[in-house]
């Protein structure tokens, strides 16, 4: 499969996960603190180098991908996302500068489910909303466990996993993550343009 067809079946992927997410919060009311950026300010965030693939790609097509490249390389000790802006927001709070391109995980994370030793299904959900709309989350796993659909964690690693099994059986830190995404996009292209002799 080519870089391009890889980024459609990923984009497939989320867009089928936004529809899901759509479904699943209409009929719950749990939802994040207003300008909330606390989940990207994590240290252990981790991602397969295929869900950050559509990310590089854009970078790639947009001309940013080499800068990019420096800045992952050279940063790479610290484990925050080099995607977060913690001025972002008007409430100072930071957010993803390509939320658009964001990663399987960060669309997942507070409104998907793991299931538990028991296969019972678990919002997978922040310290924050469980602890500040305690009531909402409660509800909302009150919702689960009566039978509702919730996105499954777990069903949608497989379906990244079915579009290619190499660049989605490993997690990687964030950051290292995007940054063999980049290379892997980039080295794609490198053997697409043709040289000159
Ligand atoms: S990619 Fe964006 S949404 Fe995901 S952790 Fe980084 S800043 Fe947050």
């Amino acid at each position: 499969m080519s870089i391009p067809q890889k980024v459609k079946a990923v984009e497939a992927v989320f867009h089928a996960l936004e529809g899901e997410l759509r479904q699943f919060q209409n009929q719950t009311p749990l939802r994040c603190l207003t300008g909330c950026g606390e989940c990207c300010k994590k240290p252990d965030i981790e991602a397969t180098v295929l869900e950050m693939i559509p990310l590089a790609y854009h970078w790639y097509q947009t001309g940013t991908a080499e800068a990019w490249l420096d800045r992952l390389e050279t940063s790479d000790a610290d484990p925050l996302c080099k995607l977060f802006n913690p001025f972002g927001t008007l409430q100072g709070k930071g957010n993803c500068e390509h939320y658009a391109y964001r990663g399987l995980v960060c669309r997942l994370f507070g409104f998907a489910a793991n299931l538990n030793k028991y296969g019972k299904p678990l919002l997978a959900t922040c310290k924050l909303l469980k602890e500040e709309k305690a009531e909402a989350y409660q509800q909302t796993q009150a919702w689960i466990d009566a039978g509702g659909r919730v996105p499954m964690i777990r069903d949608y690693y497989m379906k990244l996993y079915a579009i290619d099994p190499t660049l989605s059986e490993q997690r990687h830190p964030i950051n290292t993550a995007i940054r063999l995404a980049l290379e892997k996009v980039l080295l794609y292209y490198y053997y697409q343009t043709p040289k000159a002799s």
